[in-house]
């Protein structure tokens, strides 16, 4: 299906309106219940009405640590695609793309084909969704470099790529930032000089301000902010301090040591009514900047870019345990040479980053009771190093031992260039393009109902995520293609479609593929008299 190849679904159970897709939707699930030794599973059923706005609108991103290797390798990205710009590098002539981003790069099974043959389309033909052309940027940093200027300095675009886009980059500045010598690495101190100065509450409503200036200058819908700046040390949790919205907001009025300059993001975006993602792996998003977001009606999401070495993670780990192979040691090195390494080279920003590294295997252990007792894990460690020569062209070097048959070992070693940037901006990307789409669509059990928005907690988000948060008491899953099927099954139901469903009965039950091709399946007959299971074992 070609880009611009509009698709419509004929359902009783999809309407399309000026303003809104309504779709009637079936949710399934199975009730399991455990007494003793019985486990009884009950299938249920409910109907859901959803409803998805049509009109995209004008949407803006500001990134915090926009003068950052993916601030500015994401704004080089926006404009190289705008302007589909070619370059020439030693191997030929390149033309931009969007590799690396799901709703840009990627393609959704939508069903079959009258031969029962599968049909793909581009994830962003499902649903209205902003394009990344349209998007306007805007930002923040701590350092005052241009963005040309900090394009050539984060050595990520190919030179001749970067003579296009220096006269326009070099028009855009990010605004001065908080910096705050104590959340993130002391090595930072030479480049932070673009700052706000006064108390927390002013830096506070500064960003307000600016977040403002820019709705009101580019007469804009929306605005997503978005945190790609260095990494910061978790904040002290305090009860007090950060468990309500209440205590929160006087901790900000009294300049609280604990309030961290992401903290003060978050809540000058959400105050704005903005969403608020936290792409690095610090505790921004504390309880009560949760509670502030569900109070306003806003959404928030986090935590930290899942883009090399744990999205393989999330794949490897999930492969193993539902193989029946059990992990029992996971040894993970990272070498890198950026900005983003130098920060993580001091102790207490890597602990931030070794946190969110370190949970992403729990619930593919958790699933499998066979081969773990409860609480048992496989030993895993993280191991991060700056070395300035290899920059942005990050190392992670995996070895996956299992233990497989009668007590053998499987050990699996992975070596993974990543190009640290050119993975993340894609992510960048989806995030922004999907928690835009989200926020357009609204779920009610029946008419007589009011509309409601998803939760706050943008949990759908997950798959881009490397420690997704998850609203209090949910389950967090971490495996990947759990977390793609997540979306691609909301984007469906969106729509009025039913759940992906792999199990291609058409090719494996004759009569199935008969009834596709005589055009029986959808003749609107009666379907056939329910039959009478018959409580004997023999095969009838
Ligand atoms: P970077 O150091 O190149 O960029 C960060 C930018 O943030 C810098 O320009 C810095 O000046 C700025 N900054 C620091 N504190 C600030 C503040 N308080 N306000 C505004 N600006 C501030 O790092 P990067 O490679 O672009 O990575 C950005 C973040 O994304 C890091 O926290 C990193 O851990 C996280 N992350 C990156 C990847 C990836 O690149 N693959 C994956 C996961 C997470």
């Amino acid at each position: 299906m070609e880009n611009n190849t509009s698709l419509v679904v004929k359902s009783p159970n999809t309407k399309y309106t000026d303003e809104y897709i309504f779709s009637d939707y079936e949710y399934e699930e199975t009730l399991v219940t455990k007494t003793g030794n019985e486990i009884v599973a009950k299938p249920y059923r409910k109907a859901i009405c959803l409803r998805t706005g049509r009109k995209v609108g004008k949407v803006g991103v500001m990134l915090v640590g926009w003068g950052g290797n993916n601030g500015s390798t994401f704004t080089a990205a926006v404009l190289a695609n705008r302007h589909q710009l070619s370059w020439t590098t030693k191997n030929g002539q390149m033309d931009s793309n969007w590799f690396g981003s799901i709703t840009q790069a990627s393609t959704v099974r939508l069903g079959i084909d009258e031969k029962g043959q599968d049909v793909f389309v581009p994830m962003s033909q499902l649903l209205p969704m902003v394009h990344p052309d349209d998007l306007f940027i805007d930002g923040w940093d701590i350092s005052p470099l241009n963005l040309a200027e900090s394009m050539v300095r984060a050595k990520v675009i190919d030179y001749d790529l970067q003579q296009k886009l220096r006269k326009e980059m070099a028009a855009m500045k990010p605004r001065p930032a908080i910096y705050d010598p104590d959340f993130i690495a002391a090595n930072q101190a030479d480049r932070a000089t673009n700052l706000i100065r006064g108390t927390k509450q002013e830096q506070y409503l500064q960003l307000r301000a600016d977040i403002k200036d820019f709705r009101d200058k580019k007469k804009l819908d929306k605005v997503i902010v978005l945190w790609t700046a260095n990494t910061e040390r978790f904040c002290e949790f305090r009860a007090g301090v950060h468990d309500t919205s209440e205590n929160l907001e006087r901790a900000l009025r009294s300049n609280d040591s604990e309030i961290s300059p992401s903290t003060i993001f978050a809540l000058a975006a959400i105050d704005e009514g903005c969403t608020y993602i936290n792409g690095s792996p610090q505790n921004t998003l504390v309880p009560g900047v949760v509670e502030r977001a569900e109070k306003a009606g806003v959404f928030v999401a986090g935590d930290d870019f899942k883009s090399g070495q744990t999205k393989l993670k999330s794949v490897l780990v999930d492969f193993l345990v539902s193989a029946g192979l059990k992990p029992v040691s996971i040894v993970s090195y990272n070498h890198l040479g950026n900005n983003d390494g130098k920060n993580l080279s001091a102790p207490k920003q890597f602990r931030s980053k070794e946190i969110t590294k370190s949970n992403v295997v729990d619930d593919m252990v958790e699933s499998n009771g066979m081969l773990y007792k409860p609480g048992e894990k496989p030993d895993h460690v993280v191991v991060i190093k700056y070395v300035p020569y290899v920059g942005d062209s990050k190392r992670a070097m995996d070895e996956y031992t299992s233990e497989i048959l009668l007590h053998g070992t499987n050990t699996i070693v992975v070596h993974n260039t990543c190009e640290d940037s050119l993975l993340a901006v894609p992510l960048i990307l989806d995030l922004v393009v999907l928690a835009d789409l989200f926020s357009r669509v609204h779920f009610r059990p029946d008419e007589s109902q009011e509309w409601s928005r998803m939760h706050s907690v943008l949990s759908p988000l997950s798959y881009l995520l490397k420690a997704p948060l998850v609203p209090a008491g949910t389950p967090v899953v971490n495996a990947l293609f759990k977390q793609r099927a997540c979306i691609d099954n909301l984007l469906r139901a969106c729509l009025g479609l039913p759940p992906q469903n792999h199990t291609q009965l058409e090719h494996k039950v004759p009569f199935l593929m008969s009834e596709l091709q005589s055009g029986r399946m959808f003749s609107g007959a009666p379907p056939p008299k329910k039959q009478k299971i018959s409580q004997a074992n023999g095969d009838h």
